[in-house]
């Protein structure tokens, strides 16, 4: 628990939310601003401010929270599609710094767009931005 968390407060039932899935490790709930009704956000109960932070082993239970909550999406809401996002630091667009997914149920033609696509100058420096990640990670 983050003192000033409103997720942490949330999940612990301080603030009022629209819960729709509950496990040991994970509390999920509307989103107040949906992109489209039913958007939802998973939170892990434990607090941390993003996946740099978190603890790895949460993932199994986030991955079988976003299948479960992604086939109840499209029964209830009628959406064919699903975004997850997440978002880490500011210049990510985070605003609430409590680890979150969002689940965006999405339709066909609803218009949304994602980020624009880039290019590299060349494949040199393709390659060679890959080389360096691979380096970081060996
Ligand atoms: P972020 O930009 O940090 O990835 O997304 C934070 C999300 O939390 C936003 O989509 C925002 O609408 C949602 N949010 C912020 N405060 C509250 C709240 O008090 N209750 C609920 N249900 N959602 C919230
Ligand atoms: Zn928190």
């Amino acid at each position: 628990m983050s003192d000033d968390c409103i997720f942490c407060m949330i999940c612990e039932g301080k603030l009022p939310s629209s819960k729709v899935y509950e496990s040991d490790t994970l509390y999920a709930f509307l989103d107040l601003n949906p992109v489209h009704k039913g958007h939802t956000l998973v939170i892990p109960k434990k607090h941390c401010e993003n996946i740099l932070d978190c603890d790895p082993a949460i993932g199994q239970d986030v991955l079988t929270a976003m299948q479960r909550i992604g086939e109840a999406l499209k029964k209830v809401t009628g959406c064919t599609g699903i975004n997850v996002m997440q978002n880490n630091g500011r210049s990510a667009g985070q605003m609430v710094f409590h680890l979150h997914w969002h689940i965006i149920p999405r339709f066909d033609e609803d218009g949304l767009k994602l980020w624009p696509q880039g290019k590299y100058d060349s494949m040199d420096e393709m390659n060679a931005t890959a080389e360096k990640l691979r380096k970081e990670l060996a």
